[in-house]
């Protein structure tokens, strides 16, 4: 099937909503981007690419790099990985703090930042260098190795990353923290400040459509059955405390970024990457979340 004029009437449709909602300010070095971007790419499983708007323009690709890493963690401890974060939406803000009291230190999920810490921790504990792992594992599934991270981006999520430093030593006074505070804190800053465009991202999340398979080199990187809970995590867990609005709109598993980047995939048929940097009040892409909306509702195909 032919995307490109889908692609092409979902622009046109999601122009109303460009540059609606707030671009991430709490995080500086994010503030300065123009809300006005949009682009849409989809990539399918014999990697035919259709494309509309601005996706060749790198970004800050922030919580989507949840989806890689949760997959490095897994490979390394397998299911000892759910003694340390659960797999419940957490219904809180991504950032939150009060639930991990009650939970005696176990995040709800890998997808809230809480999460994300205990996963950054678990690759740093089976890793000799825990960022240029997370690099490779990025370079093999999108095929770029030019790939990184933006220094201003990951120097100003550490200056203002109080929150995510009192999530991480909370954890660590429940023992769920092993490794320094300081290098959790930095690997979790450099792979939220990777950036990419939409054509390497959609690509790059083809290894999770292709049930755990890269297709770009028919590598398995994990298996289907890790395949499936990750996707399944992100179909409930995703969109942060907007999971469930997410999933009812757009019947697919996805994940956000705040830098405005949401990928979604279809099993068995293709990986689709949106961005446009106006977020709404849950941190989710405004343009974005109703772009892949539309795709669903007009080509009919969703997972359900
Ligand atoms: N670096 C961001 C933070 O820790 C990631 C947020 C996100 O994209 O969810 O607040």
């Amino acid at each position: 099937m032919d995307y490109s004029p889908v692609l092409l009437e979902i622009q046109k449709e999601i122009k109303p909503l460009i540059g609606k909602g707030k671009v991430a300010d709490y995080i500086p070095a994010l503030a300065s981007i123009s809300p006005d971007k949009f682009g849409m790419a989809v990539t399918t499983i014999d990697g035919s690419v259709y494309t509309v708007g601005d996706v060749s323009e790198p970004f800050s690709i922030q919580s989507i790099s949840k989806v890689f890493t949760l997959t490095l963690a897994f490979k390394y401890v397998g299911e000892r990985l759910w003694n340390r974060v659960g797999k419940e939406p957490s219904g809180n803000p991504f950032n939150s703090l009060v639930q991990l009291e009650y939970e005696n230190g176990i995040p709800r999920n890998p997808f809230i930042n809480a999460g994300a810490l205990v996963i950054a921790d678990t690759i740093i504990s089976n890793s000799k260098n825990a960022l240029s792992t997370i690099l490779d594992f990025i370079h093999s599934v999108s095929g770029n190795r030019q790939i990184t991270y933006d220094r201003k981006i990951s120097d100003s999520e550490k200056r203002y990353g109080n929150r995510n430093a009192a999530l991480a030593y909370f954890m660590k006074s429940f023992g769920n923290v092993i490794n320094q505070i300081d290098q959790v804190l930095d690997l979790y800053f450099h792979q939220c400040a990777i950036t990419m465009n939409c054509i390497d991202l959609s690509r790059s999340f083809l290894y999770l459509a292709n049930h755990g398979v890269n297709p770009l080199n028919d590598e398995r990187l994990i298996t289907v059955s890790e395949s499936k809970r990750i996707s399944s995590l992100m179909l409930t867990c995703g969109l942060y405390d907007e999971s469930g609005d997410f999933a009812f709109l757009a019947g697919l598993p996805g994940k956000s970024g705040v830098g405005g980047g949401i990928v979604a995939i279809i099993p068995g048929q293709l990986s689709l990457a949106v961005w446009s940097p106006a977020l709404n009040r849950h941190g989710n892409s405004m343009a974005g979340i109703k772009a892949l909306e539309l795709f669903t509702t007009k080509t009919g195909i969703s997972i359900f």
